[in-house]
């Protein structure tokens, strides 16, 4: 993942046919936890008409707190695959046990390592095998050194479809979740080769600053966003204060047209 030469020879990774990488811009949508089929697909088509070419949903999460909504599980990959059939978007899961990591891979267009995991060195020679594309997200206090050696460890099991989402770290101020480190996005580029995008919604925690945050990300280069959406956030299982909805969502797509990324 280490790029010795600098940021010249950057790749671009595909899922599932959709590239990643610096030629190109992508939106990636959904819901944060996928729920049941209509709520999917509900999150699906906002995602699909905001510009979003790959869908997200986590079927398996990794809750803070053990009594929180965990995820369906199996059943939510089922759903997932069938709604990406439906709105013909590949999808983006996380995968939190290396013992899942197969049945996730065989829904799953992009296998996604979460910022608790992101040292979870089993958990990732595990999805280094699977043959499968993976998002690996910043841990919460993880260096930009620790992060690309994170980024080995898939690698070193012959899997090199790798892209970084930059989701925040972890900060004195108590007002935001997570500070997104903006500075992560050019300096990430020219330290590794590897596509790094950003994820405004789960650094923020809160819809307000998702848009201002994703402006951010793509001024400094990111190679793509990452958002969560809900078609009813008050009734989500997880993370409804984030999902974006209605009139932000539209700012959103606006967003992503109309502020280029430097490619
Ligand atoms: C997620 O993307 O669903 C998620 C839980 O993100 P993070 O690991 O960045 O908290």
């Amino acid at each position: 993942a280490q790029n010795a030469g600098g940021a010249a020879t950057r790749t671009t990774i595909r899922v599932g046919g959709v590239p990643i990488g610096p030629d190109t811009f992508t939106l990636i949508a959904g819901p944060c936890a996928v729920e049941t089929p209509e709520q999917t697909l509900g999150a699906a088509l906002m995602a699909r008409r905001a510009g979003a070419t790959l869908l997200r949903g986590g079927a398996y999460k990794p809750r803070t707190s053990p009594y929180a909504f965990q995820g369906l599980g199996e059943a939510g990959l089922r759903i997932l695959a069938e709604i990406r059939d439906e709105v013909q978007l590949p999808i983006v899961t996380e995968v939190v046990d290396a013992a899942d990591v197969d049945v996730v891979a065989e829904y799953a267009d992009m296998l996604q390592i979460g910022t608790r995991n992101m040292q979870n060195f089993g958990l990732l020679q595990a999805v280094g095998r699977s043959g499968k594309p993976v998002m690996l997200k910043r841990g919460l206090t993880a260096t930009y050194e620790e992060w690309l050696m994170a980024a080995e460890y898939i690698a070193q099991r012959g899997n090199l479809d790798i892209v970084l989402c930059e989701r925040g770290v972890r900060s004195f101020e108590p007002a935001i979740r997570n500070m997104l480190d903006v500075s992560a996005v050019p300096m990430v580029q020219r330290l590794s080769h590897l596509p790094v995008i950003v994820d405004p919604s789960h650094a923020a925690g809160r819809r307000d600053l998702v848009v201002p945050l994703a402006r951010a990300g793509i001024a400094a280069g990111a190679d793509g966003v990452m958002v969560d959406v809900h078609p009813n956030p008050e009734t989500a299982l997880c993370d409804g204060a984030q999902a974006l909805v209605g009139d932000v969502l539209d700012e959103l797509a606006e967003a992503v047209a109309t502020l280029p990324p430097l490619l």
